[in-house]
């Protein structure tokens, strides 16, 4: 029996994954209904992210697909909210989930059993209308989420107190109608920071973004108007991030981000720009500084009544209101500090999944790492590891190999070859995915492939890798995924090749043929 608390997308992967192993999964969700973050509502509920109506995914559909269930083909590449939560509707029951979910339930406290260290049990509390009750499992993966508690460091900000304007979280925001005719200020550039000022710019008299680090801006629509993430998480591209020497991938990378703009040039440039920051994913930030609707400021220095004071600037600007677009912190209220300690947003977690010093792998967190790229695809590796790891199929390592790996990642040290991720990002998408895929035995054998089937084989290794490509082998094995994985691009073109009937494959494809073969004998040198 196991519990899963949550019911968002992680929620979701780890119910259907225990299905599959034949585990008895019980998912707790305190909100009425599924989809988390991805379920908008207009009041803020506790305990649940908050989203504005105009969230639209930063990842494309096909990268942001569990890998036994694609989107519908004519849903749009990158999807609005209310279509990212019906795709996950349709996930819900198509695979039968809601039968194992219990909604309006809130976990309280989850405690080992005196007899943890023999039967790896736990004592789960939930709250439903104002009634405890206490069951036991024999194990849990936690999938409530991290983006529902604001961090709000008003420490940070000298002189906070004094200003007379309004100020809140972007927690809190909804709608732009309150930036009407004001001097806005967004302190803080992450996508929440960009969007809101976005939004804010169309009708604000003012708006301006504070950033003290700065970070590389992407577009949704990469080279030839593919979606980026299609472009750049490809396994041939994977390989040349992870092997090139160190400088060579940081200029790659800042060759790549400024083919679009200059970033130095708007402002945005990072501060280290050798270390890889969760990137922002905007197709109006450039064209709104260029046209002035939004100027670009280094970090606060500090506030007065009605206006702000930035670093290394030396006049005023004159504010009404702040948007504080300071991220979230993470917490496990119903976990004792001693089963996953959280410190300056960071769990000590083997792979992101497993506290390293239980006597019983019995309890895993599912959902708490920010790769650049979809997060779906790797909520679902790890609820598939995970249901495997409880049910005794996989082992993990000695206790004192996973805190060496844990201690190893928060040094966060600079590689001599690949990109040097930051404590955000932690790890390149794929390679990840690969690790995790690797110890269930469903990372796809493109050498094998190349055999058996060259077309797959090359697709595989020169297109995005699309989470299908987990399901040809190993356990969970899906008889569509090759067929799901040749109609990729299809099902990207289906929603825009609207004036012209959609061919069955598109240009992409042929393109790979020529470029795929004369990369063939390179791909062979590096061994895949
Ligand atoms: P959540 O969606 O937060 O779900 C957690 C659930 O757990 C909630 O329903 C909550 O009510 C429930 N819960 C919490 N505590 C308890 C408890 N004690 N008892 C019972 N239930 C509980 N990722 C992408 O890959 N692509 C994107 O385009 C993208 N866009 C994003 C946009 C925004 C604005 C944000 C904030 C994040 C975005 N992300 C994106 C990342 C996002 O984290 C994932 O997409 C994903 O939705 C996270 O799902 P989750 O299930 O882990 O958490
Ligand atoms: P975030 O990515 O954590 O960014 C928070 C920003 O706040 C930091 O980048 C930093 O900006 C600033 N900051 C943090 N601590 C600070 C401090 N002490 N003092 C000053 N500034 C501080 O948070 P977010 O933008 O809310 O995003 C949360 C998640 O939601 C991310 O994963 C994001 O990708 C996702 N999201 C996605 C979409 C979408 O379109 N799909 C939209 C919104 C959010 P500076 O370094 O610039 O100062």
């Amino acid at each position: 029996r196991v519990a899963v608390v949550g019911a968002g997308v992680s929620g979701l992967a780890a119910t259907k994954c225990c299905l599959d192993e034949g585990l008895e999964p019980t998912c707790f969700e305190q909100s009425q209904d599924i989809g988390g973050l991805w379920r908008y509502t207009e009041h803020i509920e506790a305990g649940r992210p908050s989203l504005y109506p105009s969230v639209i995914s930063n990842t494309s559909k096909e990268m942001s697909a569990f890998s036994d269930f694609p989107f519908p083909e004519h849903f749009p590449v990158f999807l609005p909210n209310a279509l990212f939560l019906d795709y996950l509707r349709l996930y819900t029951e198509h695979f039968s989930l809601r039968e194992h979910m219990k909604f309006g339930t809130k976990v309280v406290s989850i405690r080992q059993r005196p007899d943890f260290a023999t039967t790896g049990q736990w004592n789960v509390v939930t709250e439903a209308a104002g009634k405890q009750t206490s069951d036991v499992f024999d194990a849990v993966m936690v999938c409530s989420g991290n983006f529902s508690e604001p961090s709000l460091p008003l420490q940070c900000f000298p002189g906070i107190e004094r200003f007379r304007g309004q100020y809140f979280h972007s927690r809190q925001y909804k709608h732009p109608d309150v930036f009407q005719g004001k001097r806005v200020l967004v302190v803080g550039m992450g996508n929440s920071g960009v969007d809101i000022a976005v939004e804010a710019s169309r009708v604000a008299a003012k708006v301006t973004i504070s950033t003290s680090r700065g970070s590389w801006l992407l577009s949704r629509v990469f080279d030839h108007g593919y979606p980026w993430d299609m472009v750049l998480n490809t396994r041939l591209m994977s390989l040349i991030k992870t092997n090139l020497p160190a400088p060579l991938s940081w200029w790659l990378l800042n060759y790549k981000a400024n083919k679009w703009f200059n970033h130095e040039n708007y402002g945005l440039q990072p501060e280290k720009s050798w270390l890889v920051r969760e990137a922002l994913l905007n197709d109006d930030l450039p064209s709104y500084i260029l046209t002035g609707r939004i100027t670009i400021k280094p970090g606060v220095k500090e506030f007065k009544d009605s206006s702000v004071l930035f670093h290394n600037c030396p006049e005023e600007e004159p504010i009404d209101i702040i948007v504080f677009c300071t991220g979230y912190s993470i917490s496990f209220p119903f976990l004792e500090e001693s089963v996953v300690r959280v410190e300056n947003k960071h769990a000590s977690l083997y792979k992101y999944v497993f506290p390293t010093h239980l006597q019983k792998p019995t309890l895993a967190v599912i959902g708490l790492i920010k790769p650049l790229g979809g997060i779906m695809p790797m909520v679902e590796m790890q609820a598939r590891w995970v249901s495997r790891v409880f049910k005794g199929l996989c082992q993990l390592p000695s206790q004192s190999v996973m805190e060496k790996e844990v201690n190893e990642q928060k040094k966060n040290k600079v590689q001599w070859f690949g990109l040097t991720f930051d404590e955000v990002l932690k790890t390149e998408w794929l390679v990840y995915l690969d690790t995790l895929a690797s110890f269930i035995g469903a990372k796809p054998s493109v050498l094998g492939l190349l055999f058996t089937d060259p077309w797959l084989a090359l697709t595989i290794f020169f297109g995005p890798c699309s989470p299908y490509q987990f399901r040809l082998r190993g356990p969970g094995r899906w008889e569509g995924a090759r067929q799901a994985i040749l109609t990729q691009w299809d099902r990207v073109l289906k929603p825009t090749r609207t004036r012209v009937p959609a061919g069955s494959s598109s240009s992409f494809p042929s393109l790979l043929i020529v470029v795929g073969f004369l990369l063939l004998l390179a791909a062979v040198i590096f061994g895949f």
